[in-house]
């Protein structure tokens, strides 16, 4: 949802209109209603209609503030002021590639400052509110940034802190910006005197503040969590903001792939042939008791689902699917008696007979040994070929054809 759409209107998009699109319907509008082409005072209105719209929609930032605000947002951010004031045709001769690369005017923006976001699957499920004490720079309150009495600006660099130098390198003049050394940077003077005490000077101070982060429920990794304007502050600097990227702590009993989630579930070969009952603690914190239906059986990696057990899906009020995949432990070796096996073989579904292929010589002579990591690890060639039995010579013939254990 966004708060207003007027911007969009005038582009004619709609708000979810990708950066290419935008650019897409701006071009076509701008070629129409550009001066140039079009003299009359109505165009020239709708051209500038048109470019502070996309002036706004192309700006990642200022289209997400415009976005959660509406145009009222980004009046005296950036120097904006709504609509009108420009004439386009900066943007204009930037878009289209031509014409001189006149710096954007207004104040600068401070850089943001990123934090990764840890959380578990539970507080990604549940939601939470984070705190966090963040050490920034504020503009100081005393002076109000000014920095204290009497401040003049400073002459040498007519306030910008920067100043240019020329210097002859043999042949060639080479004219470079440095820090004002008069100022050293600052832009003005100030008496030692007239210096604020809280922050000496300097316009801001060292502050720290807690920030409330709210996680909420269904956020995924790498999803962004964005405090506008919290970022250090400095004096005719628009603070940029303190951006906190979620980041999701593996599980050790859930997977999460999107908004759903997997659970492996290990039963034993009873409940597997014969039902059973099965539990686990979900991420909300309750207990999922399951029923195995006696007469079903589950075959080791089948899978079933619970449909709206998965995650949260954020802002939608719904939730995705739980994969429950089974794994069977088998018994044990000679956990039956010769008896009991019996009483299987009466149970179980008949063994399939074993169907020798007709015209092929019969070899009965292997033997089935246990798999020893060490001994029968990579290499198959020399030392008895690994797969077979020691005593015999298979080593001329073809592997695997018969007697592979695979
Ligand atoms: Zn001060
Ligand atoms: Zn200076």
């Amino acid at each position: 949802m966004v708060a207003e759409t007027k911007f969009y209107d005038i582009l004619g998009v709609s708000p979810d209109a990708t950066p290419s699109q935008l650019k897409k319907a701006y071009r076509k509008l701008a070629l129409k209603f550009h001066p140039d082409k079009n003299p009359s005072p109505e165009a020239a209105e709708k051209f500038k209609e048109i470019t502070s719209a996309y002036e706004v929609l192309s700006d990642e930032r200022k289209r997400q503030i415009y976005d959660q605000v509406g145009e009222e947002g980004l009046s005296g951010n950036g120097g904006m002021g709504g609509m009108g004031g420009m004439d386009g045709s900066d943007i204009f001769s930037q878009f289209f590639g031509f014409g001189g690369q006149r710096e954007p005017q207004g104040p600068k923006r401070g850089k943001d400052i990123k934090h990764t976001i840890s959380c578990t699957l539970e507080e990604l499920y549940k939601g939470k509110t984070a705190k966090l004490a963040l050490n920034k720079t504020v503009i100081c309150s005393e002076c109000e940034g000014k920095g204290g009495k009497n401040v003049k600006k400073c002459t040498t660099c007519n306030g910008t802190g920067m100043k240019f130098v020329t210097r002859q390198m043999g042949p060639m003049i080479q004219r470079f910006q440095t820090t004002c050394d008069v100022c050293n940077g600052e832009g003005d003077i100030i008496a030692a005197k007239d210096k604020c005490h809280t922050c000496n000077g300097k316009k801001v101070i060292s502050e720290r503040k807690i920030l409330e982060v709210h996680i909420e429920p269904g956020m995924k990794a790498g999803q962004k969590i964005v405090l506008h304007g919290e970022s250090d502050q400095f004096p005719d600097t628009i603070p940029g903001d303190v951006i906190f990227v979620v980041d999701e702590k593996p599980h050790e009993l859930f997977t999460r792939k999107g908004d759903d989630l997997y659970y492996e579930a290990k039963i034993d070969l009873l409940t597997a042939l014969a039902g059973g009952e099965i539990g686990f603690k979900h991420l909300n914190g309750d207990f999922l008791k399951l029923e195995l239906i006696p007469g079903e059986v589950i075959s080791p990696n089948k899978i079933k689902v619970i449909e709206g057990k998965g995650m949260p899906i954020q802002k939608v009020g719904d939730f995705g699917t739980l994969f429950v995949k089974f794994t069977v432990e088998f018994p044990p070796d000679h956990f039956a008696t010769d008896e009991q096996l019996k009483t299987l073989e009466n149970v179980l579904p008949p063994r399939p007979k074993l169907e020798v292929p007709k015209g092929v010589e019969t070899d009965d002579s292997c033997m089935l040994v246990d798999y020893d990591p060490v001994k029968h690890s990579g290499r198959r060639s020399r030392s008895g070929g690994g797969y077979y039995d020691e005593d015999e010579d298979e080593e001329g013939g073809q592997p695997g054809v018969q007697c592979s254990q695979q």
